[in-house]
């Protein structure tokens, strides 16, 4: 087989820096098997010979129904104690791009950003015209209660008598990004955002250039970090420029765009992948949990908790 025939797939669930008293739900091991097996179920659509956006879009649906992660159900809860959440794909083969935002009742967010992505002729759709949109594709909703789960409640009330403004976790967000057989690179991402938001706050993870980006023969990108600084600086488009335009290595150009965050009082961390199917996940934060898969090889993961590492490369890169 040829190397470019061969696929690679990463997840991940969130990067972040610890805050005092707050762990992320389940332990470390639970965490771990839940993104090896999303990663399973986005591997199995790539060796069937299916496409990047299929794959990423799998992987992703398995990381929002697990409710350890901030993303559908186990999404962190906004300041009113409800859940909105946000969830973009991108297809590199042909620039399309689909995102929701502030969804309340849609059981995967990831799947009305991908009916968006086939079609709708707009990129976003928030709220309920949103919800509309993907009821009338079939997709499955349930009651705003039904994704709060008893662990966001406490950490929502724990925020308050903080008196925390919005503040988010060490993990949790979800993404993947693929390229299949065929060289085709996509990309996905969904949130919950962050615990104790505004209402009608819309974050990066919604925002093809932001949170997400795929363009073939280039890069796939998923963010997870804070969101509004990874909106005002375009990180995941960034990180294309950095490839395409300065020569930069995927892990590097990924370090550089997160360096950038950095230095802006943000955090977070990127899983990428380039058009030969080298793999990047890299953070500038303390944590970041991610896992990788490339044909022929065996799995990788990280929980990225050891240490003082800043800046992490996984397989293939
Ligand atoms: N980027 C997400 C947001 O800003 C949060 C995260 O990645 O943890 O909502």
């Amino acid at each position: 087989m040829n190397a470019s025939d061969t696929y690679a797939l990463a997840v991940h669930a969130g990067a972040g820096n610890d805050i005092p008293g707050e762990a992320p739900p389940g332990t470390e091991d639970e965490r771990r098997s839940a993104l090896l097996a999303a990663l399973r179920e986005g591997e199995a659509i790539l060796q069937a010979g299916r496409t990047a956006v299929d794959a990423v879009v799998h992987a992703v649906v398995a990381l929002e129904d697990c409710p350890l992660f901030n993303a559908g159900k186990g999404s962190v809860l906004a300041a009113d104690g409800t859940v909105e959440m946000d969830a973009s794909v991108m297809d590199g083969a042909t620039g399309r791009a689909g995102g929701v935002s502030t969804v309340t009742t849609l059981r995967n967010p990831v799947l009305a950003a991908q009916a968006i992505l086939r079609h709708s002729p707009h990129a976003i759709l928030c709220g309920p015209g949103a919800e509309t949109f993907a009821a009338a594709h079939g997709l499955a909703r349930e009651d705003n209660a039904w994704f709060r789960t008893p662990h966001r409640i406490d950490q929502l009330r724990r925020a308050k008598e903080r008196g925390a403004g919005q503040e988010r976790e060490s993990t949790g967000t979800v993404g993947a990004v693929a390229r299949d057989r065929l060289g085709n690179l996509a990309a996905a991402t969904s949130t919950g955002g962050m615990t104790n938001k505004a209402l009608g706050r819309v974050s990066d993870s919604s925002i093809p250039g932001a949170g997400v980006w795929a363009r073939n023969g280039i890069v796939a990108v998923s963010c997870t970090g804070t969101g509004d600084d990874f909106i005002r600086n375009a990180t995941a488009y960034e990180i294309e420029a950095l490839v395409a335009h300065r020569g930069r290595g995927l892990a590097e150009a990924c370090n550089e765009a997160l360096q950038r965050i950095a230095a802006q009082a943000g955090n977070g961390g990127v899983i990428a992948v380039d058009a030969g199917g080298a793999i990047a996940a890299v953070r500038a934060a303390d944590h970041m949990a991610w896992a990788s898969v490339r044909e022929g090889e065996d799995p990788a993961s990280g929980l990225g908790s050891a240490g003082p590492v800043r800046y992490e490369t996984g397989a293939g890169a």
